[in-house]
Formats: structure tokens, C-alpha cells, sequence
């Protein structure tokens, strides 16, 4: 084994919170090195967030002219050119890796490229990706791995090479037909995309709606968008077997309420969750545990069970974003420090990018309803939101809910243009914790989206004496 290097601090994968740490720390003084074997800058502007929004808005783009004579604007014909949507995505992830080694350069933290396992307490070996391999151990370690798109057990699945993400946004040809398995937030933002830019879409769902998560009418006001726009939603389908390979024919096997079907496709596209990162590289060598669905286990301070050795976002079990990725960073630098903040006090929202997008914070009616928690509920159409009328963006709804007992603001979810914005309002309202009441007084621009929140929330039902 080559002769260990040390560093006050090593960071294992360079997410999101990693990376950040790794440039605060260094910036502060500190011997920092961070290992990772793929993507500088971890997922989010390599292979995820960031280039599938870059589509989105490329597929935004070409489904607006494509309605653009509603507006009085008159085209010829519209035709996606997916080369040039891959080049413009390419030269962004480009900007951004330069970005990246510029802030690595210029904070001091070491960027080493290489695939990283423990060979003992806070000692990690690299097989570095240029060969050969280095050793490293640290006063503290932090783990920031991420995770993978599952591929389920399906029979032929494998052998069917099908589509993740990160390959679905290296297309520069149309699928002719895409088949999504999954019908969460990747798989839907996914099937936007490409149907806008042309292709025949279709998303198997195994569950009763899409978006498990969210409440019936939000997910049933989500198809309606998807379907309007051609998109063949099939939900409770269980897939039972795969057959051809992605790229030329495949086809998905499936069991329906009304029997069997075949579901011809060119393309597969897998999106049905995440597996962390977590397997292969010894942790146990370490005294990290795991939990039973092999995400590191920690605790509110993202402290890891071995002593020095933290973890940070999605492959610790945290809410899968980038900003909750972020705030880890901010929890573990803030107790490295001798701090006390706790991943328990934070409000997460989040925002899936279709066209209307959808927002969420805090509770919604059904986890309401499933935690007994008694509420009124305000819902508002967004045609009664006075600025569709002039952009015409009438899909989707507003809905809060609101405590019943009290005027404090439980949750929020909104489907409808500028959903990402609206949201952070209602989000700085609830951790100021203003009664829902100060939001219905308050006087907001005419004619913004966010004007809205007036007229939702004078329609809460007033509380009962
Ligand atoms: C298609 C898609 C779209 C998304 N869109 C959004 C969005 O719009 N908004 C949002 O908030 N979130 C979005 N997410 C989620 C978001 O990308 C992640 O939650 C975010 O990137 C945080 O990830 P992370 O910090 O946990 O790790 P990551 O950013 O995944 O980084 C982990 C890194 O560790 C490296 N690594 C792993 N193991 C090793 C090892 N043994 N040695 C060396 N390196 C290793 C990996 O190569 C990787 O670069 C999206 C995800 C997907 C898949």
C-alpha cells in the first residue's frame, strides 16, 4: 500500500454539500482533498438537475412556437433538431466544470480523480483514474456519494439496455417512441420533454396515480397536463417482462386490470428511484453503518456511527435535492465548527420542472389527514389568478392548508406557471410563522402570479369558534 497522505479533511464523492464544505474549509485554511471518480462537481450540473432543465426549457421552447399563432406570432414548420438541444446542454455542463476547477484552484482543495474505498478508520485508497493509486486519511471524513437509478428485476430489463437519465440526455437523435417506467418526478419531467420535442411518449405507473407523494387531485391535475399534450399515461400496470433492446425495438410485457398488453416503444427509459452509492467500497472497514436500504445511517447533526466521520446528502438518507445537499453542507460545517444545527428544523420544498411546474412545502391534505391533524383547506383554480389572463398559463391550482385550530400555515402546493417562485413565498411566510391570514391582507403586485396567494387564501374557510 502506497504511504498515506494527510489532510485535515477528506471528502468521499464531490455532491452538492461536498464540494462546498471542501472550498469553505479550504478557503478557511484547512488541508482539504476530495475523491471523485466521475463528475466534477457531483450529478446535479453533470447529469441531472441542471442539463435535463436545459431540455426541458429546449422542449419549452419548441412547444411554445408550436402554439406561438395563439399570440399572433405566425411560423413555418417546427421541427427539433436534437443535436444542437445536446450541444447547447453540453456547452452549459462545460461552463459549469470550468466553473468548478476554477473554485477548486483558487479555494486550494485538492480535486483528486479517482474511485475511493476505505482500507481502515478514515483511511481511503484511490485507484485513481489516470492509473495507479493513492492513499489518504484524514481527521475527518465526509461522505457525499450520492446514488444511482435503480433498475428493477424485471426479466429482460437488463438485457434490453434501457435508458437511465444520464443516458436519455445524451440523445441527439428523437426516439421515435419512448417507453418511461416510473411515473415520479424524473420520469414526468422526462416525458414532458420528449414528447414536446416530438416523439411518441408512454409512462407505465405500477401505482394508483402518478407522483406518489403528492395528494390524488394534484397527481390526477399532472396526467391531465401530460395527456393533453399526447402523452399515453397507463396507470396500475405491472410490467412482467422485457423483451428487444432500447435504441432499435423494445417492448414491456405488462398486467393490467384488463389483462395483458404489450407496450411497443424504440426507446426505455428506467426511473422508478434511487439506490445509494454505498456498496463496494468497505465502508464497514470504516465503522459506518448502514440502514436496512443501505443509506448511510446518521444522525440530526449527519454524524456518521463512526466517530469523525460525517455524511452529507441523498446517500445519507436525505431528501433527494440539490438544496437539501446544500443545507447538509451548511449543518456539517456549522457543527465542525461546534455548532448545533440539526437537520429536524429545517422546511425542505421542492419543484418539479414541467410546463406548469409542480411546488410543494410542508404538509399536504392527505399526510394531514394520515397524521390526524385537523385543517381547513384552500383551493384556487389558476384562471382565477388574474395573470393567466393575459399569458393564457389557466392550467393548474393553488391549494394551502391551513391549520384548523389556529391560522398557521401547514402546507402549500401549487401546479401552475411560476409554481418554483410562488412556492418560496409561502415558504418565508411559514418559518416567520405568520398566521395565513397576514398573507391573505397583504398587498402584492398586480399583475404577478404570486397575487394570487390573496384571493387563495380569503377562500380558507374561517375557523370554527
Ligand atoms: C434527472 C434528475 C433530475 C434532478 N433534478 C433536480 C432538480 O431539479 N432539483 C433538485 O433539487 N434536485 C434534482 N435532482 C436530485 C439532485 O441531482 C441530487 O439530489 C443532488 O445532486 C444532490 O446529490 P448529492 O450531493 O447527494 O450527490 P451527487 O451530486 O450525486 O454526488 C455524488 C458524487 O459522488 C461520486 N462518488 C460516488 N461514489 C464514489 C466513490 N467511491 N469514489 C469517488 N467518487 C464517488 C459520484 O460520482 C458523484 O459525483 C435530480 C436528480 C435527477 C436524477
Amino acid at each position: 500500500m502506497p504511504q498515506s497522505e494527510h489532510f485535515d479533511v477528506v471528502i468521499l464523492g464531490s455532491g452538492q454539500g461536498g464540494k462546498l464544505l471542501a472550498w469553505k474549509l479550504a478557503r478557511s485554511g484547512k488541508r482539504v482533498a476530495v475523491v471523485e471518480r466521475r463528475w466534477v462537481g457531483g450529478s446535479c450540473p453533470a447529469v441531472a438537475c441542471m442539463p435535463s432543465k436545459n431540455e426541458l426549457w429546449s422542449a419549452r421552447v419548441a412547444h411554445m412556437v408550436r402554439h406561438a399563432a395563439e399570440f399572433g406570432t405566425l411560423t413555418g414548420e417546427i421541427r427539433t433538431d436534437m443535436r444542437k438541444v445536446l450541444r447547447r446542454k453540453q456547452d452549459m455542463v462545460d461552463r459549469e466544470i470550468a466553473i468548478h476547477l476554477q473554485a477548486y484552484k483558487e479555494s486550494g482543495a485538492k480535486l483528486i480523480m479517482g474511485a475511493g474505498r476505505f482500507v481502515g478508520p478514515k483511511v481511503i485508497e484511490v485507484a485513481l483514474n489516470d492509473g495507479g493509486a493513492r492513499t489518504l486519511d484524514g481527521a475527518e471524513i465526509v461522505l457525499n456519494l450520492g446514488s444511482h437509478a435503480a433498475i428493477p428485476a424485471i426479466p429482460g430489463l437488463g438485457a434490453a439496455r434501457p435508458l437511465t437519465h444520464i443516458e436519455a440526455l445524451e440523445l441527439d437523435t428523437l426516439p421515435s417512441h419512448l417507453i418511461v417506467l416510473g411515473g415520479g418526478y424524473v420520469g414526468v419531467e422526462t416525458a414532458q420533454t420528449f414528447r414536446r420535442f416530438g416523439s411518441g411518449v408512454t409512462i407505465i405507473e405500477p401505482g394508483r396515480q402518478l407522483m406518489g407523494r403528492e395528494d390524488p387531485d394534484v397527481a390526477q391535475e399532472i396526467e391531465t397536463v401530460l395527456r393533453n399534450e399526447g402523452v399515453e399515461v397507463m396507470l396500475n400496470v405491472q410490467p412482467e417482462g422485457v423483451s428487444g433492446v432500447s435504441g432499435a425495438t423494445v417492448a414491456v410485457n405488462a398486467r393490467t386490470a384488463d389483462g395483458k398488453r404489450k407496450i411497443e416503444g424504440s426507446h426505455l427509459l428506467v426511473a422508478v428511484g434511487r439506490i445509494p452509492n454505498t456498496a463496494g467500497i468497505d465502508l464497514d472497514k470504516a465503522g459506518v453503518e448502514l440502514d436496512a436500504r443501505g443509506f448511510i445511517r446518521v444522525n440530526e447533526r449527519l454524524q456518521t456511527s463512526a466517530p469523525g466521520v460525517w455524511a452529507i446528502g441523498e446517500c445519507a438518507g436525505s431528501p433527494q435535492f440539490t438544496h437539501v445537499s446544500v443545507d447538509d453542507f451548511r449543518i456539517v460545517a456549522d457543527n465542525m465548527a461546534g455548532g448545533a444545527r440539526k437537520t429536524s428544523d429545517r422546511l425542505v420544498p421542492y419543484v418539479m420542472f414541467t410546463d406548469p411546474p409542480l411546488a410543494r412545502v410542508g404538509l399536504s391534505e392527505a399526510e394531514a389527514q394520515r397524521q390526524g391533524v385537523p385543517v381547513r383547506v384552500g383551493r384556487l383554480p389558476m384562471s382565477q389568478v388574474l395573470r393567466t389572463e393575459a399569458t393564457g398559463e389557466k392550467t393548474g391550482f393553488m391549494k394551502v392548508v391551513v391549520s384548523a385550530g389556529d391560522d398557521r400555515i401547514l402546507g402549500f402546493a401549487m401546479i401552475g406557471a411560476e409554481a418554483g417562485e410562488v412556492v418560496a413565498v409561502v415558504q418565508t411566510a411559514m418559518m416567520a410563522g405568520l398566521p395565513h391570514t397576514k398573507l391573505r391582507d397583504a398587498v402584492i403586485s398586480h399583475l404577478t402570479m404570486a397575487e394570487g396567494l390573496g384571493f387563495l387564501f380569503a377562500i380558507v374557510p374561517e375557523r370554527s369558534a
